[in-house]
């Protein structure tokens, strides 16, 4: 029985020529390309930490979260000024005035931020602001938005949609690089599957790390914080991403003396963890899917 619209990864060639090893030859097969967002490398000689609030709430709550991240050594700022909410009647984000607050956590810290862009018509937007541009899970087959942000000459951080295989995603990126954008880290932050919601949120695939790295010179890194939805769980699944060879962590942190967070309070951690996780990160020299091929 012939199937219309079924690939496998021996289409990725054909699927995205732009970013397949084998359509790159430079690369070979374990080089990575150095993705820089103003002095932090993505895929350069150690993992990088991006780490910050879920959502921009407000200007203390946000500079209190960058100065805590920054104290604990993360080389980013993440906060969500826009927010892909379930409900349409839940916080939404702050928007443009989320967009300031994350410029003067930037200048107060000196961290680049990165946030996630959901709309096309505001993609120049948040590019005068943003050192990085997200496009998140549920927005990553929204081609018209990848094309846009391809065309924004600012590096992109594409996370996997929720339920995409491996050639969905690089085909996604693969959307952002046909704009002539290859400055693209991918983002892998758990999967729908069978136990989903029983005991997480969602069902972290590290598997697909050396996958990717198999199958594109691309840096990927792990979302440990909605990939689990639990604060307990976010450190081990930091520690197992870096063991899988992942080239960073995006990792959720509250100040809890502002209250519970506005959204995803549950797998946020404090300072304190995210500076263990920091130090376990930095003392990994270059991941280990490298260092198996050097061996
Ligand atoms: C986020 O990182 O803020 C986010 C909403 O994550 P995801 O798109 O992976 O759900
Ligand atoms: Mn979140």
């Amino acid at each position: 029985m012939r199937i219309a619209g079924q690939v496998s990864v021996d289409d990725l060639p054909r699927i995205c020529p732009l970013l397949s090893r084998q359509g790159n030859p430079r690369y070979g097969d374990r080089e990575t390309r150095v993705v820089e967002v103003r002095g932090v490398r993505f895929g350069g000689d150690r993992p990088v930490v991006i780490a910050g609030p879920c959502a921009v709430e407000s200007h203390e709550q946000t500079v209190a979260v960058a100065r805590a991240v920054k104290r604990a050594g993360a080389d980013m700022l993440r906060g969500g000024a826009y927010k892909p909410r379930t409900s349409p009647h839940d916080f939404q984000g702050s928007g443009l005035e989320g967009l300031c607050i994350l410029s003067i956590a930037r200048q107060e810290t000196g961290l680049p931020v990165v946030t996630e862009v959901m709309d096309p018509r505001m993609v120049g937007e948040v590019a005068g602001v943003a050192d990085m541009l997200q496009v998140g899970s549920r927005n990553m087959q929204n081609y018209p938005l990848l094309a846009e942000v391809g065309r924004a000459r600012k590096p992109i951080l594409l996370k996997r949609g929720m339920a995409a295989s491996l050639c969905e995603w690089l085909g996604a990126a693969e959307y952002i690089a046909k704009q002539g954008n290859l400055d693209i880290v991918l983002c892998e932050r758990g999967i729908k599957a069978f136990p989903s919601g029983e005991y997480s949120r969602y069902v972290l695939d590290l598997n697909v790390i050396p996958a990717v790295q198999e199958k594109t010179f691309l840096p990927v890194i792990v979302d440990p914080s909605h990939a689990t939805g639990v604060a307990a769980m976010v450190e081990p699944a930091s520690r197992a991403a870096l063991e899988f060879g992942s080239h960073g962590l995006m990792i959720e942190v509250a100040d809890f003396s502002f209250g519970e967070p506005r959204c995803d309070g549950a797998q946020a951690i404090d300072g304190e963890t995210l500076g263990r996780i920091v130090k376990f990160a930095q003392a990994r020299v270059a991941p280990l899917m490298e260092n198996q091929h050097a061996a």
